[in-house]
């Protein structure tokens, strides 16, 4: 497999350091608030990625933390009048439910800065006493200009990050392009723990150099985010780790484009920030995660209710061939296959095709947009290979590649969510009885009803099948 490494900006081959173990850590979300579409990206792309690894055969240990202590967690905190605690719990509750919903699986861990604070103390200590950190006034920083690499990652040079450098007037750092590794405690309500500078808390980048040492080593194999982390956060990161271990931190960096809403950049101000649960209430989750999939990760993405239009009735296409599938597959049981004709036999032989293009396409730098074409090109090809009525045995083996290659992506997970109604199965019932007592003209109708609910009826020798529009 190809993958496009930030660090090199090329596309290299992916080597991981142990066969045996794929390395992973994906920056994870703030949690103060239900997580964004934006945010969304990462966690799937990233879940494919893995996904795809596993199915390729590597077991891969993924790591994605909870930044559970931050100023906006805090602020938030405090309108709300509850404790800090409080609130990124109940976040970390509703971020499960929502990754759950877009079929984004539970990383190997999901450290949280609060249950990590040993392991960071010990980071932020050890950069002091390698001289690249310093204490002042209570916080610590990181002396940006000792670590010889620094840029490297964004493509920037000292001069200019410097012309660009701010510092906040709570700061005391002793150069504008130092950044905090600990910030001493302002007031008495925001969550401090006692460190060898007084009581204070974590800055954002270095809990994730610690964690990810902790739970995968000093060198990982990919590190991986949305684009908007590059700078400075993943920078800082490289600063950090390799300053203290002396060895490479990642091999391989990975980001993801951005996503615009309605082709605008998506802020608060404008009003066009969606999280997640919002968009769930229009749509189920296996629709925004083949929408977030449907691009390439690292071109940027558009989010507009025309191109959910689009997802929702793409992703109708796939469900209507796997039902189509089980259908027949269902229809009369047969062992390994038998039953199947000649044709049949090297029709399926065929979709063999339609796999590689698949895995061709993924081992592309993952190239999602292209796997999910090949998905489609294996639909039309079993469409028309069972137009005219399959055996249960060839059913059940093209269901099998439909299922495996849908899975790589996180689709098609279970029945189609949207089961159909009972006022749906009602009619389906009433038309079969018309059937039955040939009044045609009222089964008709009922079809027709039944088309304007969104809901096409076959008639096929196993019985009715629905299919949505
Ligand atoms: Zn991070």
């Amino acid at each position: 497999m190809k993958i496009y490494n930030t660090l090199t900006r090329k596309k290299e081959e992916f080597t991981p350091m142990d066969a045996g173990e794929v390395k992973m850590y994906v920056c994870g979300p703030t949690v103060y608030n239900y997580f964004h579409v934006g945010n969304a990206r990462p966690f799937v792309v990233f879940d494919t990625l893995r996904r795809y690894l596993e199915h390729t055969g590597s077991k891969v240990r993924y790591v994605q933390n909870f930044t559970d202590v931050d100023d906006k967690i805090i602020n938030r905190a405090r309108e709300e009048g509850v404790a800090s605690r409080e609130l990124s719990e109940r976040y970390i509750d509703e971020y499960y439910k929502d990754a759950g919903a877009l079929g984004v699986a539970k990383a190997t861990v999901h450290p949280k800065v609060t249950e990590n604070m040993g392991e960071i103390l010990d980071f932020v200590r050890a950069l002091v006493d390698k001289g690249y950190a310093y204490e002042s006034d209570g916080d610590v920083y990181f002396s940006t200009r000792k670590f010889a690499g620094y840029g490297k990652l964004s493509r920037q040079n000292i001069e200019d990050l410097e012309a660009g450098a701010r510092v906040d007037v709570n700061e005391t750092k002793a150069d504008p392009l130092d950044f905090a590794l600990w910030k001493r405690r302002k007031t008495e309500d925001e969550p401090a723990w006692e460190s060898p500078w007084g009581w204070g808390r974590p800055g954002w980048h270095i809990e994730c150099s610690a964690m990810s040492r902790k739970y995968l080593g000093e060198t990982i194999d990919i590190h991986a985010g949305g684009q908007d982390l590059t700078f400075p956060h993943h920078e800082n990161e490289i600063a950090q780790s390799e300053a203290r271990n002396g060895k490479p931190f990642a091999n391989y960096w990975m980001h993801n484009g951005y996503i615009t809403i309605d082709d605008e950049k998506m802020s608060k101000s404008k009003g066009n920030f969606f999280t997640v649960r919002d968009i769930l209430k229009d749509y189920d989750g296996e629709t925004v995660r083949y929408f977030l999939l449907s691009g390439h990760y690292r071109n940027p993405i558009n989010f507009s209710r025309e191109m959910m239009e689009q997802a929702r009735s793409a992703l109708a296409r796939m469900r209507n061939a796997k039902t189509t599938l089980k259908h027949l597959a269902a229809g009369a049981p047969q062992e390994g296959g038998a039953g199947m004709s000649e044709a049949e036999r090297a029709a399926l032989a065929e979709t063999g095709r339609f796999r590689d293009k698949f895995r061709a396409a993924m081992d592309d730098d993952l190239n999602t947009a292209d796997a999910i074409s090949a998905v489609f090109e294996l639909i039309s090809f079993v469409n028309v290979a069972v137009k005219d009525g399959a055996s249960a045995g060839f059913a059940a083996a093209c269901l099998e590649v439909l299922d495996e290659l849908a899975g790589v992506l996180g689709l098609l997970r279970d029945e189609a969510p949207a089961e159909f109604g009972e006022d749906v199965m009602k009619l389906v019932a009433e038309r079969q009885e018309a059937r039955a007592a040939k009044d045609f003209a009222r089964a008709d109708e009922i079809r027709d009803l039944l088309k304007g609910m969104g809901v096409t009826v076959k008639d096929t020798p196993q019985g009715p099948q629905l299919l949505r529009e």
